[in-house]
């Protein structure tokens, strides 16, 4: 049987007692998707929900129109428990991000019950990090602005098949590729056109042939988003979009060189123009802090959870704080009968089991997070954890 300490007693009643709030924030955000960059509603119903629970919130933080960032206490340690709140296209909530979301809520408000029964310094952030699907690389932008600037660590957790904290993230890199041929007459004079199509069929074909020759672990995927304009007319341009990743991004450089082939082969083949541009921002490989994550099994296990083995899944750019802070990115898992990115799991983000089951993550998080600032050695762990190359997975 394990005690509680005082503060862990008060940080996990805290949860509890917003159990209830949590869920109706979670059903807003899931029944209210919005894409990266556009998601107000979400942010605004978290920044209200934050300041009624007694946190200080700045809205539109650091330079970005739906990112929050609210604290509570001042001084000590300072651990940011983060929340994603966009959507997928189409799909909705297929990713579960309004659980991240009341995930990120649950740990702060946890954390700042804690932090008052202990009566000591400490600092808790919540922090709003919108657009991570689809490459938008909101917390990259988080980091350009300073927000992880003097952290201890930043927290999030995430929805998913299984439950696992030590996996890692394929880093990716997004590409854009346009090319451009000649208009003509497709019955009249066919010959006088440049069909662009041609040039964005035959890249893809190109990838199709490419992925024999991939590792197990790189993928190359791309949806084509435009195609040309009328059936009448030879396509002029083409659009498409498309990720390259793999396990690091020294690989998915080396990966870049080959799918970047494909498509120049295709315009040479077709005689049109190809325009390629590189995203701005790459997501890096997500490092587990060592420290972060045995405290997380640890307390999981003890709330009736039980480790599963790491799986691999897509990408993060959570992959890029945990590379200039100690980061921790648990998966927890929801009964569903398609994985992320899917219709099932759109339904699947709003039950009751899949609110409890993210309602005892946020607790093992949470008290994983309590320690770093109630326990001076195990707070200089996890940062050695992070400095000390082999000391994190
Ligand atoms: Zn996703
Ligand atoms: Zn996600």
């Amino acid at each position: 049987m394990v005690t509680l300490s005082g503060p862990e007693e008060a940080a996990l009643a805290a949860i509890d007692e917003a159990a209830d709030g949590l869920r109706a924030l979670s059903l807003d955000i899931h029944s209210h998707p919005e894409l990266g960059y556009e998601e107000v509603r979400a942010h605004g119903v978290l920044s209200e929900f934050l300041e009624g629970a007694g946190f200080s919130v700045e809205r539109s933080a650091h330079g970005l129109e739906t990112s929050f960032r609210a604290v509570s206490g001042s001084g000590g340690a300072v651990v940011a428990a983060l929340c994603e709140y966009d959507a997928l296209p189409a799909l909705g909530h297929a990713c579960g991000h309004n659980l991240i979301a009341a995930a990120g809520v649950a740990v702060g408000l946890g954390l700042r019950a804690g932090l008052e029964a202990s009566g000591e310094a400490g600092t808790v952030l919540v922090l709003g990090a919108p657009a991570e699907e689809r490459g938008g690389a909101g917390k990259v932008r988080l980091i350009e602005a300073g927000a992880f600037e003097g952290l201890d660590a930043a927290v999030m957790l995430h929805p998913g098949m299984g439950d696992h904290v030590r996996g890692s993230s394929l880093a990716h890199r997004g590409l854009e590729v346009v090319f451009r041929g000649r208009a003509s007459h497709a019955a009249g004079a066919p010959w006088m056109g440049v069909n662009a199509l041609d040039a964005m069929v035959l890249g893809f074909a190109s990838l199709g042939l490419l992925r024999q020759q991939l590792h197990p672990t790189h993928r190359v995927h791309g949806v084509i988003t435009h195609g040309g304009d009328s059936p009448n007319i030879i396509p002029e341009r083409t659009e498409a979009r498309l990720l390259v990743r793999a396990p690091t991004r020294e690989e998915v450089d080396v990966l870049r060189g080959r799918v970047l082939a494909c498509f120049s082969g295709a315009a040479e083949q077709s005689g049109c123009e190809l325009e390629a541009t590189w995203a701005e921002f790459p997501y890096e490989n997500l490092v587990q802090n060592g420290s972060l994550a045995d405290a997380y099994a640890e307390q999981f296990e003890v709330l009736g959870g039980e480790m599963q083995p790491p799986r691999m899944g897509g990408s993060t750019d959570m992959g890029n704080v945990s590379q200039v802070l100690p980061g921790l990115h648990p998966h927890f898992r929801i009964p569903s009968e398609g994985g992320n990115h899917t219709r099932p799991f759109t339904d699947a983000a709003a039950t009751a089991e899949a609110h409890e089951a993210m309602l005892r993550a946020a607790k093992a998080l949470c008290l994983a997070s309590l320690r770093v600032y109630s326990d001076a050695d195990f707070r200089s762990e996890v940062r050695r954890g992070f400095e000390e190359p082999g000391g994190v997975e």
